[in-house]
């Protein structure tokens, strides 16, 4: 077992504490810092500005530790890649990135699964296995922003939407969100970066009495309890009042816009009573209504809506009840674009159309 430090894991405090528990000055965490979370190195012997005893104290100690890419795909269709990520107890976990015009989002896993097991999702299927570390959620970022800086490129924005329910891996998702937008780290502003959860509400509240002003996108997919109840079984939990009051709370603490995702899965969520009620939930929020055609998942019954009632739910609350809208067409759909299908058809080959 490898019983030296994994040096990712440290916050900034605990880095200070680390360097003088092995005798270097205080002011040497700052440096550390610097070469792990903004200049991404591999190894500590690239620390050129430390000694090198305190760099064999370090190496002694310490580690920095990585995340082996298993698989690689690159959509033909759009800009989308997709990594397959090995952990070092052989696990695995998917992070996507999504290029466009302006920005390169990285789309991130907080959990090796998920325990909140959402009718309609590839991630729930497998159950939860267990929360990713804080290195394990930085290594997806810092992973790949050194293959994007080989091509002078940066990554802009960060989506907590990959596997997993970042609200139930609280303290370590926190501890990335803070390391992330560490001006001494990688410096990428809160208001790039969003966490999505399905609506746990107590550690909403926690996350507003953090402060931490990252955007906030909730998985709603329905605004009828009975049928959240089948298709989100959280919602038995936190049904969507509670939910209501306590988005209500953080906007009025906030002051910031909130994201609804909204999941069109024909037959299930698309009448127009679907419409009129998704509206009387978020129309009194400073809000913006993410529609999400449904990406089939294998072993599902779950479909998407044809085109012509997809335009029909949009204009009802488009037209007819003034929503904010936009639609996330799919992206990567030759590549398993939904989070979660490529971990479970790994073994498979992809299907290129
Ligand atoms: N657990 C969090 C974040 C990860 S899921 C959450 O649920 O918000 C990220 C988004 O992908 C969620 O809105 C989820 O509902 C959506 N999603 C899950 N399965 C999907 C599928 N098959 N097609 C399209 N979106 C899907
Ligand atoms: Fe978990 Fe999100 Fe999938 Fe629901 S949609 S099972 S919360 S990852």
């Amino acid at each position: 077992m490898n019983r030296k430090i994994n040096l990712l894991n440290l916050t900034f405090e605990e880095l200070e504490k680390f360097v003088i528990e092995n005798g270097m000055k205080k002011f040497y965490a700052k440096e550390i810092f610097t070469w792990l979370h903004q200049k991404f190195i591999r190894n500590i012997d690239e620390m050129s500005n430390l000694s090198l005893k305190d760099r064999s104290v370090l190496t002694e100690k310490s580690y920095i530790p990585f995340l082996n890419l298993t698989k690689y795909l690159a959509s033909k269709i759009d800009k989308t890649e997709k990594f397959l990520f090995q952990l070092e107890d052989g696990n695995s976990i998917e992070t996507v990135l999504i290029k466009n015009k302006e920005r390169n989002t990285l789309c991130i896993s907080s959990q090796v699964g998920c325990a909140v097991n959402c009718d309609f999702c590839a991630t729930g299927m497998g159950g939860f296995t267990r929360n990713l570390e804080l290195n394990e959620i930085l290594n997806q970022v810092y992973t790949v922003e050194r293959r994007l800086s080989k091509k002078n490129e940066r990554l802009t924005n960060i989506v907590y939407m990959g596997m997993g329910e970042p609200m139930l891996n609280f303290d370590n998702v926190m501890n990335s969100l803070e390391m992330l937008s560490d001006s001494r780290g990688i410096n990428i502003s809160k208001r790039k970066i969003t966490v999505s959860t399905s609506g746990i509400v107590p550690a909403i509240e926690k996350l507003m009495e953090r402060e931490i002003n990252v955007e906030l996108a909730i998985s709603l997919h329905t605004a009828i309890n009975e049928k959240r109840d089948l298709l989100m079984p959280i919602n038995k939990s936190y049904p969507l009042e509670d939910l209501h009051t306590v988005l209500k709370e953080y906007q009025k603490k906030t002051n910031r816009r909130i994201t609804f995702e909204y999941l069109l899965i024909n037959n299930v969520n698309v009448s127009d009573g679907d419409a009129n009620a998704l509206a009387d939930f978020v129309h009194d929020f400073d809000h913006m209504v993410n529609i999400i055609p449904y990406n089939h998942v294998e072993g599902k019954p779950y479909e998407r809506p044809i085109e012509k009632k997809i335009e029909k739910f949009i204009e009802i609350l488009e037209k007819k009840r003034k929503l904010n809208i936009s639609v996330r067409r799919e992206k990567g759909s030759d590549i398993d674009g939904a989070c979660g299908q490529l971990r479970r058809k790994t073994l498979e080959t992809p299907k290129m159309s």
